[in-house]
């Protein structure tokens, strides 16, 4: 049995403040047993009291899409961990492909985010990942290694149990195309390494979860992959059936 499964839906733009209770409120009643898994939906900002308070009482958990840095001031549009923390919103996005890759975000705000997000109760998932061309060029083991530093700047200590890193390869989101097997270990390997050498044998017990195309045909050839403690789910996340049967399938390992 692995030691931590994770199953975060990240819902992007997608669903109403209605659309997302009902379907929240769907899945509480079909997934009775989670097993081993944890599992997180991360509504747009809008809904995130409506899903926190619908699930009060179960053991799902709420999560953020994005976070700033800043606790409080003049950040127009911007949402800070106090506030995500009062309404009860325990994990945040940090770093996802779209924000660094249509929003622009860099390294070093990304850094910002973590470091403010590490010192509260919101437990940051951290994602990284090469584009296309960088694989192509044989540089994913530099970029993942560069994401990691950068994005890690001045953090000393890492608690794996309010840490989570997300490998998710660019050219993987959203397209249908799932990295292989043997990418995924193979990228999955040089993070616990990466994490290693920042952090000792604390960096050796943060969960890395998969995200890139993950579907309930391909999720139990990638939970079966030695390093993989769960997904990050886009699409399939968005549909009751597919995320249902994903968490399942998970939940076993
Ligand atoms: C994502 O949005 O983080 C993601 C992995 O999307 P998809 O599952 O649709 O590729």
């Amino acid at each position: 049995m692995k030691s931590t499964c994770i199953v975060a839906g990240n819902w992007k733009m997608n669903k109403s403040n209605q659309d997302g209770k009902s379907f929240v409120s769907e899945i509480q009643k079909r997934i009775l047993d989670k097993g081993n898994a944890k599992v997180i939906f991360c509504p747009p900002f809008t809904s995130l009291f409506t899903i926190v308070d619908t699930l009060k009482s179960s053991d799902f958990s709420v999560g953020a899409q994005n976070v700033h840095n800043e606790l409080k001031g003049a950040y127009t549009g911007e949402i800070s961990v106090n506030m995500l923390n009062s309404i009860g919103v325990e994990y945040a996005i940090i770093g996802h492909s779209d924000r660094r890759h249509t929003f622009g975000e860099l390294d070093d705000f990304i850094n910002k985010k973590i470091i403010t997000t590490s010192k509260s109760n919101v437990i940051p998932i951290f994602c990284i990942g090469e584009t296309l061309d960088q694989r192509k060029s044989g540089l994913t083991g530099k970029i993942l290694k560069d994401q990691i530093e950068l994005g890690l700047k001045n953090i000393d200590n890492i608690n794996p149990e309010k840490f989570i890193l997300a490998y998710e390869p660019v050219w993987a989101i959203g397209t249908g195309e799932t990295a292989s097997t043997l990418q995924v270990e193979e990228a999955h390997l040089k993070i616990k390494t990466n994490l290693e050498t920042l952090f000792g044998s604390k960096g050796l017990d943060v969960p890395i979860i998969y995200g890139g195309s993950v579907n309930e045909k391909n999720a139990e050839s990638l939970i079966n992959i030695d390093g993989v403690n769960g997904f990050l789910i886009g699409g399939a996340s968005l549909e009751i059936d597919s995320f249902c049967n994903i968490v399942n399938i998970v939940k076993n390992f």
